[in-house]
């Protein structure tokens, strides 16, 4: 068995020495005498591994002092819960602007604790692009705006950050988080699950300004509110802590590599060569607007569907898996998260142009 390029949306690739190093410290690590699986999290070997995790978050995202670092349970999925319950107030209003489906999930959540103002959406083409500034309606009355900074499913990314007035600004970075510089500061709240460019399920990380804790309503529950764990630094409760020491072991990884301009630079060029091979074609179609294009999920169809299935088995016996397209938009889709390598993307183009030599 050799490792196969692994092109899921998520969970997905991890960095091989990520893995070879946590599989090398799997039964004891340091001197601990134990795994990092086995440790109190209170003990002095955990609170090391979680303080260099942290200190790593900060320092690749350039987060200032005005925001807190949060590693949370519960998936970006609790997030759009905890987004509204605890920035709402009660009867209070969002604006969310609506790029697809987890867009819509997040829209659904806050709907059960106040009114959603859709600032803007792009579902009249399907989700295929993302509104511009310009296009963005914006309720006086709304007490913060949310964004899906990239859609994981439509394969769309803002290149931009929408300035929405006097009120924080909140994303889902569940499937950008970490693959380009961002100006942390001009967030009130970024989440992300950690499934696809941090480490494995488990951990949220929540970066969140610190004048928006304690605007949660006495109702909301105690693990729900974002104060309850800025105030116990993340250890109200038992943290995931084997999640969080290998998202420290990534973010140690991404600091060998540069830090995060040098990953955007790769990703721009693994992102571009792809793109360009698919648009390079009629064989192949990219559904998205190029401006609105993700570095990080690629979907593109076969002009030919009757060519899906065996693209796909054609695929994976290559050593190229998870190209299968999500059922809204069909055909495939390449996630080419950080840990993707350019040979990676490389196998993919090549394996794209062999295809259609051999079926075009
Ligand atoms: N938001 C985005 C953009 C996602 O891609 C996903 C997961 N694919 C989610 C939210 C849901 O994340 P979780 O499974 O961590 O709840």
């Amino acid at each position: 068995m050799s490792r196969v390029f692994n092109f899921s949306a998520g969970p997905a690739s991890l960095p091989l020495p990520v893995l070879q190093r946590a599989g090398a410290e799997m039964s004891e690590h340091g001197n601990a005498g134990m795994s990092v699986m086995e440790m109190s999290h209170r003990g002095k070997d955990f609170l090391e591994i979680f303080r260099r995790t942290k200190q790593a978050v900060i320092d690749l995202m350039a987060v200032p002092d005005t925001h807190e670092v949060l590693f949370l349970q519960g998936g970006a999925s609790t997030q759009f819960a905890m987004v509204p319950m605890n920035l709402m107030g009660s009867g209070g209003k969002g604006d969310y602007v609506n790029t697809g489906s987890w867009s819509k999930k997040a829209i659904k959540e806050a709907k059960r604790f106040g009114s959603v103002n859709v600032a803007a959406t792009s579902e009249a083409t399907n989700f295929n692009r993302i509104p511009r500034q310009d296009e963005l309606r914006l309720d006086p009355g709304a007490a913060y705006c949310h964004i899906t900074s990239n859609n994981t499913i439509f394969g769309t990314e803002y290149h931009y950050t929408p300035d929405p007035g006097d009120v924080p600004l909140v994303t889902d970075a569940s499937s950008n988080i970490m693959s380009r510089l961002i100006d942390v500061a001009r967030y009130g709240i970024i989440y992300a699950g950690a499934q696809k460019n941090l480490g494995p399920a488990g951990v949220t990380l929540v970066i969140i300004r610190k004048d928006l804790l304690g605007r949660a309503p006495d109702s909301v529950p105690t693990m729900l509110n974002y104060k309850t764990h800025a105030d116990a630094d993340s250890m109200y409760n038992t943290p995931p802590t084997y999640s969080i020491y290998i998202l420290g072991l990534v973010c140690e990884w991404l600091q060998e590599h540069g830090g995060l301009a040098a990953m955007e630079e790769v990703n721009i060029r693994k992102a571009r060569r792809l793109y360009d091979c698919i648009d390079g074609t009629d064989f192949y179609r990219c559904p998205t607007e190029p401006d609105s294009r993700s570095r990080m999920n690629v979907p593109f169809t076969l002009a030919n569907p009757d060519l899906d299935a065996t693209f796909l088995t054609e695929s994976a016996a290559a050593g190229l898996v998870t190209l299968k397209g999500h059922r809204s938009v069909g055909g495939m889709r390449a996630s080419i998260y950080n840990a993707m390598p350019e040979e990676g993307v490389a196998a993919l183009v090549d394996f794209l142009q062999d295809f259609e030599k051999r079926h075009g």
